[in-house]
């Protein structure tokens, strides 16, 4: 395998943030974990680490911050849970693991990881999930630690109206993910999410469908999405962009504008994804206002910001 430098991207959520809502003072608090998160993944890379392990390290950092839409900080569904959904892809022959539907579990993105590593299979869901959980020995943590005023608050706005909520509106910012490239050029993807604010008990949304929330293959490209999980499953986002790479000729920025800004934004999809391939900076696109974002490009500069 040929060397590259070492890139990582980190993502949480994309939408259209309320300007006036987001004040200096929390726009520094979540580009300050953005930026915890892209660094941890980084230095694993930097000091030889795979990136399997980079991006799974960044997004548990992001799943133990109470500001974004993932393991602590999960919006409530419609019977007042936290059900979380989460995907980890390998782009070594497509190893992939993937959690929906899963309560109490600290880190939903090492759940989804022992699934690929430890199972033969590849997605489990619901009471399978969570027995897998049970025994698998992940942390596990009381209702407590996700609740927070703010999403109660959000979840009894949203059912007084009920509508069900993208993390992502005004007052509301969310999913989290990362991608990777390491030293040998190794691909990884992670995407982690509590799904929309009063979704219907059982919903599932794109996050942990490999190919539409996330995607690795060595050979083309590691995609973390967030955004209408709806739309994302029916359009099959990430794995559109791979396939635009491989079998129209596209290269990475220009597959993901086309089925951001395409067939996905006609139809009302909105939304963003993080991507990188096997050379060059990564790609970091959304076709609405804003994504939550932070990555370092292969000059080694560090970024990160919202709109
Ligand atoms: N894509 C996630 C879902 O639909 C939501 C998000 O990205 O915030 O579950």
């Amino acid at each position: 395998m040929k060397k590259t430098e070492p890139i990582i991207a980190v993502h949480g959520g994309a939408g259209t943030p309320n300007k006036n809502e987001l004040n200096k003072e929390k726009e520094s608090a979540y580009l300050n974990d953005l930026q915890t998160a892209l660094l941890k993944g980084y230095e694993i890379l930097q000091s030889g680490g795979i990136a399997e392990d980079a991006v799974v390290e960044a997004v548990k950092v992001l799943e133990d911050s109470p500001l974004f839409n993932a393991g602590r900080g999960s919006v409530f569904n419609s019977e007042g849970q936290h059900e979380m959904d989460a995907c980890f892809a390998s782009g070594e022959n497509r190893k992939t693991g993937a959690i929906a539907g899963i309560t109490r579990v600290r880190n939903p993105i090492v759940l989804a990881r022992l699934v690929a590593e430890k199972t033969p299979h590849v997605f489990l869901s619901g009471p399978g999930a969570q027995k897998f959980a049970e025994i698998s020995g992940v942390e596990l943590m009381p209702d407590e630690w996700f609740f927070s005023t703010h999403r109660f608050q959000q979840w009894q706005d949203a059912r007084k109206l009920e509508e069900i909520w993208l993390d992502h509106g005004e007052k509301k910012f969310g999913t989290v993910g990362a991608v990777a490239r390491d030293k040998l050029g190794r691909l990884a993807a992670a995407t982690s999410t509590g799904g929309m604010t009063n979704k219907r008990f059982g919903r599932v949304g794109d996050t942990p469908i490999f190919g539409t929330g996330t995607f690795a293959d060595n050979k083309l490209c590691a995609i973390s999405c967030t955004g209408h999980g709806e739309y994302f499953i029916r359009y099959v986002v990430a794995h559109q962009v791979a396939s635009a790479m491989q079998y129209g000729r596209l290269n990475l920025q220009e597959a993901a504008w086309n089925v951001l800004n395409g067939i996905l934004l006609e139809d009302g999809g909105e939304g963003g994804l993080i991507a990188i391939g096997p050379q060059g900076d990564p790609v970091l696109a959304f076709n609405c206002a804003g994504m939550f974002r932070a990555w370092v490009d292969t000059q080694n500069n560090f970024h990160a910001s919202i709109f």
